[in-house]
């Protein structure tokens, strides 16, 4: 087994993984990533056609100042890349007056400034006919939202970290990292890595590495949906933005048409926790699918009744949905991982965060909210 030496290893080249990397390689001379499957690959949490970036944050505003530069970043990012990952669309949120939802997006557009447009049923049913829109409804749009393209992110921040000089090796599985003194001990399916650093970014498989995260990350699937809508035209990026859709307890969210036939309107944590990844259903009834169906209607009468393709994704939930972000006292290794559903939009800042910690850059966008003990606290 060949044993290497490295600046900093990355474990786990998925979203978060890869935006490191690409960050890394642009302050170290020896990177090298890790990934147990394809450099690309359909079993963790990023597939699925797109993402929702949202600055009008109804989660908190601890978010808004990471926000604003994930925003710069995009655009760094894709501009670096050369192909479009940020689709300018705009953000819709739409739920009744008063949901507390939307209370807290109209708090967070007025709070941090956000260009935006309000509308009140009237005006919503007017600008936007492809809603079922109900007389108590309100909507805003976030104009500093839009789509994310997740599978092209990913393959740009590593073909990036590339052309910086990182090793990327994918179907080789980390199976242990051990801090002994002077560097990090890392043991692969394929080799041994004595590191300086260690950034862990493995998304829903965090525990299998460290299982003293097993309590404060659960591991839910995520579906997501798409249907044929009657005007494939209504659902087009120049007439439909993304969207977050509230009402009765049901949580909908979405994209315009990307693939040219249908469109995403897709369900929000609807199943409960799994034990590991290897037990995610795949295939889901059809009963569930129906009644998915009936849901997406009430929102938006012109889709067909069932989706025409689905899929599942695990994803790593924290009690209070707040990321982890930790570093080691030793300062070698970071984690970032419990994304909660919502870490999409925050690629290339947590990514920047990493190699900040890693390097020791300062930085004002940590908080202590993020670290494995406030989490460890929450639980027990
Ligand atoms: C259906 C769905 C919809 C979402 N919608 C949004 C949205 O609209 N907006 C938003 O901001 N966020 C959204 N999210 C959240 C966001 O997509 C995830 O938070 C994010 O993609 C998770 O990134 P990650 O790097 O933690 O995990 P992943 O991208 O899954 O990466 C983890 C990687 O680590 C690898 N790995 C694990 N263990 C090992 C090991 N031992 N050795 C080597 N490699 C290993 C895995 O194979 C994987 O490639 C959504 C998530 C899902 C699932």
């Amino acid at each position: 087994m060949s044993i290497e030496q490295a600046d900093v290893v990355v474990i786990g080249l998925g979203t978060i993984g890869s935006a490191a990397a690409w960050q890394l390689s642009k302050r170290f001379d020896r990177v090298i990533g890790i990934e147990q499957f394809g450099l690309g690959h359909p079993f963790g949490g990023y597939t699925g056609e797109s993402r929702l970036y949202r600055a009008a944050y109804h989660e908190g505003s601890m978010y808004v100042p990471l926000l604003m530069r994930a925003r710069e970043l995009w655009f760094e990012l894709q501009k670096a890349a050369g192909r479009e990952l940020f689709l300018p669309v705009g953000t819709l949120s739409v739920a009744p007056e008063g949901d507390t939802s939307i209370a807290n997006v109209v708090k967070s557009v007025q709070e941090h400034d956000i260009p935006h447009e309000v509308f009140d049923a009237d005006a919503l049913r007017k600008r936007y006919p492809q809603f079922r829109v109900h007389d108590d409804d309100m909507a805003v749009l976030d104009l500093l939202g839009g789509g994310l393209r997740p599978e092209l992110t990913v393959y740009s921040t590593q073909e990036l970290a590339r052309v910086n000089g990182a090793t990327l090796y994918d179907h080789e599985q980390v199976y242990s990292i051990a801090e002994d003194g002077g560097h990090v001990t890392i043991r692969t399916s394929g080799r041994i890595i004595h590191a300086e650093h260690v950034v862990v970014t493995t998304g829903s498989w965090a525990s299998e590495l460290h299982p003293e995260l097993a309590s404060v990350i659960k591991v839910h699937p995520l579906v997501l949906t798409w249907f044929i809508p009657e005007r494939l035209d209504d659902f087009l990026p120049e007439a439909f933005p993304t969207f977050i859709r509230d009402r009765d307890g049901v949580h909908f969210f979405g994209a315009p048409s990307l693939d040219g036939y249908s469109v995403k309107v897709s369900p929000d944590n609807l199943m409960p926790a799994v034990r590991t990844v290897a037990d995610l259903p795949r295939v889901l009834p059809q009963s569930l699918l129906d009644s998915l169906g009936a849901k997406a209607r009430s929102f938006f009468p012109a889709l067909q009744p069932q989706p025409v393709h689905y899929s599942t994704h695990p994803e790593g939930f924290t009690a209070n949905k707040v990321p982890i972000i930790d570093r080691s006292d030793s300062g070698r290794v970071v984690a970032i991982t419990g994304l909660s559903g919502h870490g999409f939009k925050f690629t290339p800042v947590f990514g920047e965060l990493a190699a900040r910690l890693i390097a020791d850059e300062q930085t004002e966008l940590y908080d202590d909210r993020f670290s494995i003990a406030a989490h460890l606290a929450a639980v027990s």
